[in-house]
């Protein structure tokens, strides 16, 4: 319904009968507009739309018949009502005005009270049929967009009707009525009986009868239809037709194909993921729970992604990956499944294997197979990779108890810089119990203040002196000895205890350190050093001991900063705001690049007692060394050589020019009470001390 008055446009040259007609509409609730020509009536259509046109078939300049052909060219115009004024005698004009396109007349003189009623019933019809217009081109869109088509079926003469969409769907040209066998002919030959069928089911009376058919010619892309139907008897009950609606899934089809294919399936290399895997092994237990053979279950590590991704760029990764599934699937048998866990690490189920020495000689030929380097388009790398195995029945246990053993033996192989394999065995599990009772400890052990700091000093080559402690953790652990963090710290880390653990670090060390005129270096772990809240931590640590930012250096691994590099560089970012200073611990040990240490906001870089300690036997190392000092050098960054055992690596390190160097040559770390001693009667403390 419309909700504001209608429009109506009188146009008549005798300025008598428009004042009138106006005073007549007005009254009766219209709004009018009037024009005293035709062309004047034109213009006003056009800028000023009526809903309705009364119009006098005589006027100068322009005459009725010809205002109207004009304004039904107009757009917008073509089925606006125009009611032409004829002379009650003119036949003539009236037939003329329908020529035009007029949509009805009233005689003139005109009947005041009729032409009320007849507009509104103009009116009226005009509005059902722009509302019918409109829901019938909703209507035809909303099929077009939902793939909608009709069809019926006469089942006295037993042919298809089908609509110009469901023949577009089929890809039938031309006829509308065919054979239930041409529609059948549309269909993929495996889907062709299921059209009887469903027309049978109809006519038994089901009435939610359904079904999904396939076209698609030879080479083109296939098609998923959904049809229903629904029955129709003649009065005594017989079967007459079948009407019904036919939609084309395709997409939806697809998407839930999608879907199911991305849960079961890694994207970048189409290998089964952990999920399928699970059930492939979930049906292996149960097969041999049934008689059925025993199996090996391998856990594949490679080196290579790491590598690849440190290097490049994220298609040079995925090429590499690649290449490695290649490698481990030339191996694999048509029984077996390889799936991809995550990033490098591989799962291979070998079905019907389950004696070591059958495990141990795929897993040897899966390391030759990874003695060459990968070559892909752009790089050739080298891979080293570690295997992890369990064989079932011999180690018991449900999917996931055999796949945590696994890694465990994989965990064992980590840190090796060659290729190799390790069963799963008694020893291991023992020291699973043995990490999971150290965890345990560990946890009573932060809350029983069982952990020390010790320190070890740092001395500027240039003056000799000292200049910095660096803090290391120990733990005494009731009724053994000391513990080194080597062993603890990972147990820390994997546990999360680290965090906490880490905050009563920096208070204790910043607390020593607070009246020493000193850098002291305090280690963050990889997980310490992601931790959201760490400028949080550090910075109320600040606050609260009055410790100056640029006197703590924050020392962090280059595995920290690859969990997530561009939050890395943020969170350096961050520190660096606050004054902290920030060191690259262990270099040398991990993939970096020298390149890579441009877009670090770095203060220090410390190289590792691995490279150190070989400086004077070691050519390759030693050069190393040096170009390493170079650069860092080049990059504002100062060097600390860590690892010094001896004087005349000193001296060495002297002549490399190297800014700081830690080491038992200088000093052990040492507890609090040791370290002040030391420093007041150490050769390289200030008098000051
Ligand atoms: P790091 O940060 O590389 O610490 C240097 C390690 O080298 C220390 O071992 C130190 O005692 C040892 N060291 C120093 N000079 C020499 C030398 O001349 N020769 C030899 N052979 N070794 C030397 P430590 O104290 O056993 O610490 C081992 C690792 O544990 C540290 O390596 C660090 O990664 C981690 N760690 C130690 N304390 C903490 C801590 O408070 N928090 C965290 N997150 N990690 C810590
Ligand atoms: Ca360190
Ligand atoms: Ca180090």
């Amino acid at each position: 319904m419309k909700l504001t008055p209608y429009k109506i446009l009188i146009v008549d040259d005798e300025d008598m009968t428009r004042t009138m007609v106006r005073k007549v509409l007005t009254d009766s609730g219209y709004e009018v507009m009037d024009a005293e020509n035709g062309e004047v009536a034109a213009e006003a259509c056009r800028t000023n739309r009526p809903d309705l046109v009364l119009m006098d078939v005589r006027m100068p300049v322009l005459n009725g018949f010809d205002a109207c052909r004009l304004i039904r060219n107009l757009s917008g115009c073509e089925r606006l009502p125009i009611l032409m004024l004829t002379a009650l005698d003119d036949v003539l004009s009236v037939t003329l005005a329908f020529e035009a396109g007029a949509t009805d007349f009233v005689t003139k003189p005109i009947n005041w009270v009729l032409l009320s009623h007849r507009l509104k019933h103009v009116l009226r019809n005009s509005e059902t049929e722009i509302q019918l217009r409109a829901s019938q081109t909703v209507m035809a869109r909303a099929q077009k967009i939902a793939h909608l088509g009709q069809w019926s079926m006469d089942l006295v003469e037993n042919v298809c009707h089908c609509s110009a969409e469901m023949r577009e769907m089929l890809g039938l040209s031309g006829v509308v009525d065919v054979g239930v066998e041409v529609v059948q002919s549309a269909l993929l030959p495996e889907d062709r009986p299921l059209l009887p069928k469903f027309i049978e089911s109809l006519m038994a009376g089901v009435t939610d009868s359904t079904i999904e058919i396939r076209v698609g010619a030879p080479g083109q892309q296939t098609r998923h239809l959904f049809m229903s139907g629904d029955l129709v008897r003649d009065d005594g009950g017989k079967p007459l037709a079948v009407f019904g609606v036919v939609q084309d899934v395709t997409e939806r089809v697809e998407a839930s194909a999608r879907l199911a294919y991305q849960a079961n399936f890694d994207e970048i290399t189409g290998l089964p993921n952990r999920v399928l895997f699970r059930d492939r092994l979930t049906s292996a237990l149960e097969r041999h729970a049934n008689g059925g053979p025993g199996f090996a279950l391998l856990v594949i590590e490679t080196s290579a992604m790491q590598l690849a991704e440190i290097s490049s760029r994220p298609e040079v990764a995925q090429r590499v990956l690649k290449a490695v599934v290649q490698r481990i699937e030339a191996l694999r048998k048509p029984q077996d499944t390889l799936c991809r866990f995550e990033r490098e690490r591989f799962g291979l189920l070998l079905n019907g294997m389950g004696n070591e020495v059958d495990a141990a000689e795929i897993a040897t030929r899966l390391i030759d197979a990874f003695s060459a380097p990968l070559k892909t388009e752009d790089m050739e790398v080298m891979s080293v990779i570690a295997i992890g195995i369990t064989t079932f029945p011999a180690d018991m246990g449900d999917v996931d108890v055999l796949q945590s053993h696994c890694v465990a033996a994989l965990e064992r192989l980590k840190g090796n810089t060659e290729s190799a394999y390790q069963f799963y065995t008694e020893e291991i599990q023992s020291r699973v119990v043995n990490v999971m009772e150290t965890h345990v400890a560990l946890y009573r052990g932060l809350a029983r203040g069982e952990f020390e700091l010790h320190y070890q000093p740092l001395v500027e080559l240039k003056s000799n002196r000292v200049v910095g402690i660096e803090a290391l953790l120990r733990w005494n652990r009731p009724g053994g000895l000391m513990q080194m963090p080597d062993f603890f710290v990972p147990i820390l880390e994997k546990s999360g205890l680290i965090v906490e653990a880490g905050d009563w670090i920096l208070r204790t060390a910043s607390e020593a350190a607070l009246n020493l005129p000193l850098v002291l270096s305090v280690n963050l772990s990889p997980r310490q050093f992601q931790d959201p809240e760490l400028k949080r931590r550090v910075g109320r640590l600040l606050e609260e001991t009055g410790f100056e930012p640029d006197r703590l250096e924050l020392e962090i691994t280059e595995q920290a900063v690859l969990v997530d590099e561009q939050r890395s560089i943020a969170i350096l970012n961050d520190l660096a705001q606050m004054g902290v200073r920030v060191a690259l611990d262990d270099y040398g040990t991990g993939f970096s690049s020298l390149q890579r240490l441009k877009t670090l906001p770095l203060h220090t870089l410390k190289i590792d007692r691995f490279f150190v300690t070989k400086l004077l036997t070691d050519k390759v190392d030693a050069a190393i060394v040096r170009s390493t000092i170079d650069l860092s050098h080049e990059l504002g960054i100062r060097v600390v050589a860590e690892g010094v055992e001896d004087d005349a690596t000193m001296e060495m390190l002297r002549e490399y020019g190297c800014d700081i160097v830690q080491g038992y040559g200088i000093s052990r770390p040492m507890n609090k009470a040791k370290l002040l001693d030391w420093l007041s009667t150490s050769r390289y403390s200030a008098p000051d001390f």
